[in-house]
Order: C-alpha cells, then structure tokens, then sequence
C-alpha cells in the first residue's frame, strides 16, 4: 500500500484509492474494506465521487488538511462526504443538500461521524445556514444545476476564508446540453475571474465522469496566492465577442454576477425572475416546489443539529450571536469583507464549539 502523500489519510492499494476508515466495520455504499497493520481503509470507488476522480487523476491538494473546516455543496446520501469525513479526522464537513430522501441517508451516516454536520437547505439560499456554518478553509461543490457557478460563487463570497480554496465539480451539460464542455469551462472560469476569484486549476474529469471538469480557484487577494502557470490552467480562449454571444444564449446570467459587492436580496430576486423566465429549468421549477415541503423538513435537520450539539451549552451563543446578526445588519459591500476579515472571531467561536463536541464525543 502507498500513501498518498498529497491527501492526508489517502492511500493507493493496487491502483484503487483507499481512505482510512474513521468508523470500523462501518461500510456507507458497498465500497469494500481492506485491512493493513491492524488499520482499516475503505475503497473510494472513483467511478462515483468526483473529488475521488480528481485524486485519482492526481490533482494537488490546495488546502485539504485534516483539521480543515469543508462546506460541501450536494451532499446527497454522503459518499464523497463520507470520505471527506475520513481525511478531516481534525476538522469538519458541513454538508448541505436539498433532496429529503438522500439527506435521511446522509442524517444517518452522520450520527456515525461526530465530524459531519448535515444541513437540509437549497444552496441558493446561503442565508438558510448562516447560524451552523463558520467560515470554512475549503468550499467543495457538486450539483447538476444550471445556475451551479452562481451557487458557488454566493457560497464562497459568504463562507470561504480569504485564504481558503474552492473546489468546483463542474457539470457541463447541466448549464447547455447543447454546446461543448471546453466552451461552458471557458464561461464558467470568466464568470469566476470576474467575480474576484483566480483560477488555479481545472482538470477534466473523464474518464471517470463524461463532461465533468474540477475547478479549483481562490481569492484573487489571498494571502496563500498560488503561482498559476499558464500551462497548470486550462487555457481560456474567452473574448467579447464570445462574451456577448454567452449573455445573449445563456440565461446562466452574467448579470447575476456582475456587480463586485455581494448582495443576497437583489440576487436572489434577479434569479427569480430569471427562473420564471426560464422555460428550459424544469428543473429548478421542480425543485422550486418542493423547498417549502423540504423547509418542513429543515426542522427535522435543525432538530438532529441540536441533538448532536445538545451537550454544547455554548452553541447558541457561539453560531447565533451578534457576529452572525451583525453580518445581516451590514451594508452589502461591507457584508463581504467583514466576512471575509471576521473569520478569525469565527474560528474562535468555532474552536470553542469544536472542542465541545470534542468532549461530548
Ligand atoms: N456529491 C455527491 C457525492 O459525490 O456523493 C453526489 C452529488 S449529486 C451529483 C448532486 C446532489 O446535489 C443531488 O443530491 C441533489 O439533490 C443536490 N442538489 C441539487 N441542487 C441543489 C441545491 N440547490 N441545493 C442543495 N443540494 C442540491
């Protein structure tokens, strides 16, 4: 067996990618379980998690530690989680989906690990977790949707450190069936830059998943910049010509993103009204409707959040209290940078919560 040096607790065995199981005997999708020097590793089939085609296609690891806080965006029933939860034996995943049948699966793994705090919203509304979720070293990100950059970018401009690293699993045929993968990454890495983000890195997925791409971006100010060479991006070949002819094809609107400062009010009413315009999002519709049914089931998530944290006599204070307030309070500009630059206070709250659950454990 070999470890993977560039992923703490990731090992290869025979060309498979394997994790340190941080719960013996447990096994969460059928992956097989194989045991070396009185240790257990579960196999992370590749075929079926996107960051585990991206390791397996070796990827750099920019910012995956084991103490790492992740918010993880599409968390469905917790395969990737899971193994996410095995690499962070120090830190913590925060796992957000929208769908209530995966989630019920994702609730039970995640009484078997004190490190995964599932959280039952539509990414959209980034507002939903404001009071459980902390600034995060790491923003990973796998939903089909056709406004998934927009998630993204409102995910990270909210709860990504200024130095933390986003990872994008990018699939292209959910914004245009129609059009070529390399096109809709061109668009997508733009969309990106002129949000206030570098491209650092994207890799194309296959042959492990078709038309997907892994985006990994940071701060275009993060004081952990990372050299980009033009050779380690995926060349851009976007102009304005391109440009305009996106804005009028795509209604994965450039106006969304087009103002610098961060405003959850106007950009949640645009996407509305682009949804409603939108004869092609049948599938946003869809989903549309069943959040007030999943807003029902929110209180079922929130009620296994206070069970799990219910020995914490400090939560409240430490998630709910004037930071989070004083954050909704600001004007949109300085929402973003107090973020950004309170992360620190955030941690400490965090730290304190952390070690609570630590000790309840
Ligand atoms: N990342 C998962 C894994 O590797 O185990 C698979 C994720 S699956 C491709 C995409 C998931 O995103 C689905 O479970 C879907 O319900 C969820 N999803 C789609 N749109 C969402 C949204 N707006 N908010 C939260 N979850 C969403």
């Amino acid at each position: 067996m070999i470890d993977n040096s560039n992923f703490p607790n990731t090992y290869f065995f025979k060309n498979k990618l394997l994790s340190l199981n941080a719960v013996e005997s447990h096994v969460v999708y059928g992956e097989r379980l194989y045991h070396f020097s009185q240790k257990e590793y579960r196999e992370w089939n590749v075929m079926r998690s996107k960051l585990g085609a991206g390791i397996k296609k070796g990827i750099e690891n920019f910012g995956i530690k084991r103490d790492s806080l992740c918010l993880y965006l599409g968390a469905a029933s917790g395969t990737t989680v899971s193994h996410v939860s095995d690499i962070l034996d120090q830190g913590f995943v925060f796992a957000v989906e929208f769908s209530a049948q995966p989630f019920s699966k994702l609730l039970n793994e995640a009484k078997l690990r004190s490190n995964v705090i599932p959280i039952l919203s539509d990414a959209n509304k980034t507002e939903n977790y404001l009071e459980i979720v902390p600034q995060v070293d790491i923003v990973f990100q796998d939903i089909s949707q056709k406004n998934q950059v927009f998630i993204f970018i409102e995910n990270m401009k909210r709860y990504m450190k200024k130095e933390g690293y986003g990872y994008l699993s990018l699939k292209c045929k959910s914004i245009d069936v129609t059009r070529r993968n390399k096109e809709i990454l061109d668009e997508s890495e733009e969309l990106l830059k002129d949000n206030g983000f570098t491209v650092i890195k994207s890799i194309s997925l296959a042959p492990f998943e078709k038309d997907h791409y892994l985006t990994i971006v940071q701060f275009k100010d993060s004081p952990n910049k990372v050299e980009v060479s033009s050779s380690s991006q995926s060349s851009s070949s976007y102009n304005n010509r391109e440009r305009r002819s996106f804005d009028n094809k795509s209604n994965f609107v450039k106006r969304d993103f087009s103002s610098g400062s961060y405003n959850n009010r106007n950009n949640n009413s645009n996407r509305e009204r682009s949804y409603s315009n939108n004869k092609d999002n049948a599938n946003k519709d869809s989903s549309d409707r069943d959040i007030s049914r999943r807003q029902r089931d929110n209180n079922s998530s929130r009620d296994f959040q206070r069970s799990t944290q219910r020995s914490n006599s400090d939560r409240n204070s430490n998630f709910s209290s004037g930071d989070n307030r004083n954050r909704s309070r600001n004007n949109d500009s300085n929402k973003r940078s107090n973020n950004r630059n309170n992360s620190g206070e955030k941690n400490s709250s965090f730290e304190a919560f952390k070690n609570s659950k630590k000790r309840s454990n």
